[in-house]
């Protein structure tokens, strides 16, 4: 069935004989009740026994589980606690001192502190590659202790789309197992594991939830060995997803093909107008024409190039800073991904701290300003980007 279809029909297990819930239950319950102790010892044993305890297993949880492995084509998935909570338990499980990771240099700031923390204490190597180029992965990976390449589908905020397929398939060719964070495209756009990705990472709080109301991650598997290995390193994190975050992503999961056709039709209409205004100098989005993964993201992204981009100010940070607080629809926030549109502006918020030249140095221009598209009327959107900047 086509992916429309699947995300509506979420997976529900049977409730009763002859009649189920439409909507998939929530069971807010910690621990699960046995009448035989034998029973209880076996369902301990593996993560898909019956429910003893919520932090290994809950009916909700596995629920989210199984939609998300079915939308993305897994074997199978595990749920997080958040975003970065898939994120630290994928990387804690996989590796182990003196092991080598290969990973793109534009990475979510999160994942980057996690790799630099591993590198710094626990003895792990971490080499940056460009993703744009397959030779670059091979080099890096020639050393026999490569265990991992992580990649971002979309990265952010440049709008990167690496050379997925060409990356991934060498990743199998070396034996090297590839994880993929495929929280900006979401399943609706790429489903990386059909590419030849081992592990698809997501923070469901931004686009599979939707709605900014909840926080949530989650690690598929196309191999459910690999699920099975890594499940009893994340019961021992305890960064497990909680029955209510399950089921509100559950609740957002129906209308993520309709969100992200709004999302993707709303951010290339606004990305194309603002990069004729003469006070913008850069627009930086992967569907529009002449940005660098422009080719890439035509063959790897189906159908749009998602809802974040972010374009820079003639103004520099003076004119960053009257932007984000000169819109009224749009808001001033964190995140992305949810139905509201939101910006951000890193030069006067999360890199206030650096002067023009560290600014420079880590890539962000002065006037740089990031915009998640929300799903509103593009009119009223362009509208409140027109007044911001006039303003500004
Ligand atoms: C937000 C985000 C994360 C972290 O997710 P949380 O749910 O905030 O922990 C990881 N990767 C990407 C690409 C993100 O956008």
């Amino acid at each position: 069935m086509e992916l429309d279809t699947r995300a509506v029909h979420v997976i529900n297990e049977p409730f009763q004989e002859g009649s189920w819930p439409l909507s998939v239950p929530l069971v807010q319950s910690s621990a699960f009740a046995f009448s035989s102790a034998d029973e209880l010892a076996e369902a301990m044993a593996g993560p898909d026994g019956r429910y003893v305890y919520s932090r290994r297993g809950n009916p909700t949880v596995r629920a989210l589980e199984q939609t998300l492995a079915g939308l993305e084509g897994g074997a199978g998935a595990i749920a997080f606690a958040s975003g970065m909570g898939a994120i630290s338990g994928v990387l804690l499980a996989l590796l182990k001192p003196g092991d080598r990771v290969v990973a793109q240099r534009c990475l979510y700031g999160g994942t980057y502190a996690v790799l630099s923390d591993l590198a710094a204490r626990y003895g792990i190597h971490v080499t940056y590659i460009s993703g744009d180029d397959t030779e670059e992965f091979e080099a890096a990976a020639r050393h026999p202790a490569t265990r991992l390449l992580v990649l971002e589908t979309i990265a952010n905020p440049t709008g990167q789309v690496p050379e997925l397929p060409g990356l991934l398939a060498a990743a199998r060719r070396t034996g090297v197992t590839s994880v993929v964070d495929n929280s900006l495209a979401s399943p609706v756009l790429c489903r990386p594991l059909e590419l030849g990705a081992d592990v698809v990472v997501h923070s469901t709080t931004k686009y599979l939830s939707g709605h900014s109301d909840v926080l949530g991650g989650a690690a598929v598997f196309a191999d459910d060995a690999l699920r099975r290995a890594v499940w009893p390193r994340t019961v021992e994190l305890g960064a497990c997803a909680d029955p209510f975050a399950a089921w509100l992503t559950l609740r957002g999961i129906p209308t993520l093909p309709l969100r992200m056709r709004a999302h993707c039709a709303g951010a290339a209409a606004l990305a194309e107008r603002l990069a004729a205004r003469p006070d913008v100098t850069a627009v930086h989005y992967p569907w529009l024409a002449g940005h660098p993964s422009y080719a890439i993201a035509r063959k790897v992204l189906a159908g749009g190039g998602g809802g974040l981009l972010s374009f820079e100010l003639a103004g520099g940070r003076e004119a960053g800073r009257a932007f984000i607080e000169g819109v009224r629809v749009a808001k001033l926030a964190l995140s992305l991904g949810g139905v509201e549109s939101l910006v951000t502006h890193p030069a006067s918020t999360s890199h206030r701290e650096l002067d023009a030249e560290a600014l420079a140095a880590a890539g962000i221009a002065p006037g740089l300003v990031r915009m998640s598209v929300g799903i509103e009327d593009v009119e009223d959107l362009w509208a409140d980007i027109q007044q911001a900047l006039d303003w500004g």
